[in-house]
């Protein structure tokens, strides 16, 4: 056989197979899990086409269940959909599309099991599987999408043109695929992506971070992010990302090609974290390296404050890729602010209070700082690599040492705004907030230890300083 069912998906596809010859509707397993479990991938989503009512299908089937799952459907898409033996199965009406060049929304009218495949995106997402009667489990594969499958190739069923052309989201997906499943592009339709490109100015912002979010996702982004940039697409995307590459020469001297510098240390990641946004961390890490870079003499090239730069520019990129404002967003922009600071320090300067004020600063977020710093080094000079290496891991003892002794990465101040309130009689006021700094700074600064009686009486030497008074109530 073919495909390696499990014993559920089999009962399910049969009873499926018993309700379309009872309706006498035609119809097939389709797409994605095709495709997928020949490929030996695990999936779970069930595409299935039928010449008919995909909502009367779904109805009948779900009938032949115990207990009966409760069939979720769209009238106005002809889509149903039902949730049972641990798959999700879609069930639709095959279908016939046609295309306005203004949009990725075709016009749909009821079509042969043909017209459903012509309108499938690529060769390996058309394939059908029969579950009719007459040749149940028979592979419907017009376009030879097995062959495809074999030889490891992304291609559209039509000419690349009328499918890029008709859906522009096509474009990302055939990357996202080739990253996905480390296949390559076909020329002629990569060609075809590159001579596209522009439509995809027609497609929406959430849908084209959808694929990204897809593509961050795979084993090795690299794949996907660079038949991005040779596609054209990502000038248009995501152009922040474009300007990383290239490497400018003067007086012989020239800096790395911070794009593919920033590939590496996204590849890095993802072989230590499945964690989107400490991937996007890594993507973005570098980002303002172009719009800082200076050539000083006798120096060459520096790129100073880029990370205080970049952090700024990460509420803006996420704005625009439609990414989410929310705290999944200032967790990248502490990432690529602080992604410097464990590197910097070195032997001479790895202070307690160095280390302390790292460890303040990260907070919760401590070891996936220290995740994108050990994933950003990619120097092919191995003393410096060797150098880096060694900081690292000394940096990690001494904020192991000093976590066990300090307790600082969730780290409250032993004495809190309220607390000041309350001893000087003071309304939330400057006063306050100065007083509470000072403290907090000191205890960083190893001045005071990190505990109450400490802590209150330098605030009452401090206010004194400040000439800071109880008022009286
Ligand atoms: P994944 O689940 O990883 O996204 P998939 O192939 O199952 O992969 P879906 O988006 O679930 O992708 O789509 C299911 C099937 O529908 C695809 O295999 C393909 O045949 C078809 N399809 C989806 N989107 C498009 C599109 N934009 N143009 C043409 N066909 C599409």
């Amino acid at each position: 056989m073919l495909i390696d069912y499990s014993d559920k998906e089999l009962l399910v596809l049969q009873k499926i197979s018993l309700s379309a010859e009872e309706l006498g509707m035609p119809c097939y397993l389709i797409g994605g899990f095709v495709r997928d479990k020949i490929l030996g991938r695990t999936t779970k989503d069930m595409d299935i086409v039928c010449v008919g009512d995909g909502i009367k299908l779904a109805a009948s089937v779900s009938e032949k269940f115990t207990p009966k799952p409760e069939v979720h459907f769209f009238k106005n898409f002809g889509t149903a959909q039902i949730k049972t033996e641990g798959l999700e199965i879609e069930f639709v009406g095959a279908r016939k599309e046609s295309y306005d060049f203004n949009s990725r929304k075709p016009a749909v009218e009821n079509g042969t099991i043909e017209d459903d495949q012509n309108r499938r995106d690529f060769t390996i997402n058309a394939m059908a599987i029969s579950l009719n009667k007459v040749d149940y489990g028979a592979l419907v594969d017009p376009f030879n999408g097995i062959k495809d499958l074999e030889l490891r190739n992304i291609q559209t069923p039509l000419t690349p043109a009328q499918t890029f052309s008709d859906d522009p989201l096509r474009m990302m997906r055939a990357i996202r695929f080739a990253a996905q499943l480390n296949f390559s592009i076909h020329p002629k339709t990569f060609e075809a992506i590159g001579e596209h490109a522009n439509r995809i100015k027609i497609v929406s912002g959430e849908r084209i971070a959808d694929e990204l979010n897809k593509i961050l996702l795979s084993n090795k982004p690299s794949i996907g992010f660079d038949l991005l940039y040779k596609s054209g697409l990502l000038k248009i995307i995501f152009p922040q990302m474009v300007d990383l590459a290239g490497a400018e020469y003067i007086d012989g001297m020239g800096h790395k090609d911070n794009f593919y510098h920033t590939l590496q240390v996204v590849d890095n990641i993802a072989m230590q974290t499945d964690d989107l946004w400490l991937r996007w961390a890594a993507v973005l890490h570098d980002i303002a390296k172009p719009v800082t870079k200076k050539f000083e003499e006798g120096h060459g090239w520096t790129f100073h404050g880029h990370e205080v730069v970049g952090g700024r520019m990460v509420p803006k990129i996420f704005n625009s890729l439609k990414l989410p404002q929310n705290e999944k967003m200032k967790f990248v922009r502490k990432l690529v602010e602080l992604h410097l600071r464990p590197i910097s320090l070195t032997k001479d300067n790895i202070t307690d209070s160095a280390i302390r004020r790292l460890l303040f600063d990260a907070g919760e977020d401590f070891d996936a700082l220290m995740t994108l710093c050990a994933a950003d080094i990619t120097s092919k000079n191995k003393t410096k690599v060797k150098r880096f290496l060694e900081n690292f891991t000394m940096v990690r003892k001494r904020c192991a040492e000093v976590e066990e002794q300090d307790h600082l990465r969730n780290w409250q101040p032993p004495i809190t705004g309220e607390m000041i309130m309350e001893a000087f009689n003071l309304p939330p006021s400057r006063a306050v907030g100065d007083l509470k700094n000072a403290i907090r700074e000191a205890i960083l600064d190893g001045i005071i230890p990190n505990e109450y009686e400490a802590a209150n009486r330098f605030m009452l030497e401090k206010a004194k300083e400040l000439e800071i008074f109880r008022s009286n109530p």
